[in-house]
């Protein structure tokens, strides 16, 4: 049985554009920001950077051949190194960051900056300029991967796809929907650019049934992609999940009235989301590597709700100042989506590349959490289209009982679609339980 719940907006006014931070004193940037990979630092303390400049990138030494293509981390600022430090990252890991002063003066920000022409580009020098910009692809709520990596992967298959999501996999994130409605063109753009770069057959673009997309699709724009066929799929977004691969790969194949198997067309098919494609946009036509980063801001504790634009290693403090500062004592602090996001327990901790969301809940609110039990419901099981039983495993680590090999087993399985938390009425985190018992294999 397909399940979905429909996720309740708590927000009376909802945010409609995007507003530019504030410029930090310092900045963390955490050497990791992406799966797989840590990089390690070029610079030094006491060396200066320009906005911009390549501070640390993956060792070809350390990870071989599968490095290639990992994304380079950018000074986002001019300034001076303070050191390298030990930093708690938004996925909820330790590890280590550059600490930049703020000085000097800035290489784009603030300018002018005429826009490039790409046509003529190859596939291949397109990508190399994505790569080199740093650009991850951040379709996935808890995976990232570099957009160099993800084309690698489709590039032997036949019949490719590009799929490009215009809303938000977690209802409760609202990232990708507003910046579809702020940065359009830039996002058409940057899907135009993706399609060339993997070489695809078919563009499919999803995109929120409460958004007038086709109103928006301009002359212009059909002419851009007037030689690469497109399908549009209306998406009920408010329902979760209905931005996966497994759910838009679903849509796409009832629109088309196909049989195909839906895991045919997702190896062959390249995932994105808005958010990328601005950066594809941003590296590609403005030269300009990743070193800012979008991020939707809310929680019933803050004074008020943004979607910010700001620097990649802005402190979650700073940011929650740039929203009025707390109104209520603070419990937890959500990273990207409360279906299926990580909970945080520093304020220090920085934006990274992959942060699209933050939630700051209120510590009554973690109250009413930490008194809930297990309910015997048995809905995580029921919901869970691998077959689990979240209950029982998130019971067993929690007790900190040893966990059978039978159940270690199954939590691989787990495709962390997050179903089993977001139906858990005692609101247990049993999709983010599981994934630290795999993490630990
Ligand atoms: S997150 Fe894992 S355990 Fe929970 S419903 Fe999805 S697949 Fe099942
Ligand atoms: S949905 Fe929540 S309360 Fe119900 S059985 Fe699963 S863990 Fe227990």
């Amino acid at each position: 049985m397909e399940m979905q719940i429909n996720y309740p907006k708590k927000n009376k006014y909802p945010v409609t554009k995007l507003t530019t931070g504030f410029l930090p004193r310092t900045l963390m940037i955490p050497l990791s920001q992406e799966d797989n990979f840590v990089c390690e630092s070029i610079v030094h303390e006491g060396d200066f950077v320009k906005e911009g400049q390549v501070i640390a990138e993956v060792s070809r030494e350390t990870y071989g051949a599968k490095s290639l293509g990992a994304a380079k981390i950018h000074s986002p600022v001019p300034g001076k190194i303070l050191g390298i430090k030990n930093c708690s990252y938004p996925n909820g890991k330790q590890g280590k960051a550059i600490e930049i002063l703020l000085s000097g003066s800035f290489s784009y920000l603030g300018k002018q900056l005429s826009a490039f022409d790409f046509k003529n580009y190859s596939p291949s020098m397109l990508l190399r300029t994505i790569s080199d910009a740093g650009v991850i692809n951040t379709f996935s709520c808890n995976s990232y991967n570099s957009f160099e990596i993800d084309v690698n992967k489709i590039k032997e298959e036949q019949n490719k796809k590009l799929f490009v999501r215009l809303f938000d996999e977690d209802p409760s994130c609202d990232t990708d929907s507003i910046l579809t409605r702020s940065d359009f063109d830039k996002i058409m753009t940057g899907i135009y650019i993706t399609a060339k770069v993997c070489d695809v057959n078919e563009i499919v673009i999803a995109y929120s049934k409460k958004s007038n997309l086709l109103t928006m699709f301009n002359i212009s724009q059909k002419e851009l992609f007037e030689s690469i066929p497109m399908t549009f799929l209306e998406i009920k977004s408010y329902e979760y999940p209905s931005g996966g691969k497994r759910e838009l790969t679903g849509a796409y194949l009832k629109k088309k009235k196909l049989a195909s198997s839906p895991k045919e067309i997702i190896k062959g098919s390249f995932f994105t989301d808005s958010t990328t494609m601005v950066h594809v946009y941003d590296a590609v036509v403005l030269n300009i590597p990743v070193e800012t980063v979008n991020v939707y801001v809310n929680g019933n504790c803050l004074q008020a709700t943004a979607l910010l634009k700001v620097c990649v290693g802005t402190s979650f403090n700073e940011i929650a100042k740039q929203c009025g500062g707390f109104t209520k004592k603070l419990g937890k602090i959500i990273v990207n989506g409360e279906i299926n996001g990580v909970s945080v327990n520093s304020l220090d901790t920085p934006v990274t590349k992959y942060v699209k969301s933050i939630t700051f809940t209120s510590h009554e609110d973690n109250i009413d959490r930490s008194v809930s039990i297990c309910l015997r419901c048995g809905r995580c099981r029921s919901v869970c289209k691998t077959g689990l039983n979240p209950d029982i495993i998130f019971a067993k680590v929690i007790s900190g009982a040893v966990v059978d090999e039978a159940y270690i087993k199954s939590a691989v399985l787990c495709n962390q679609c997050g179903l089993c938390s977001a139906n858990c009425p005692s609101k247990l985190p049993l999709a983010k339980v599981i994934k630290l018992l795999k993490d630990e294999r």
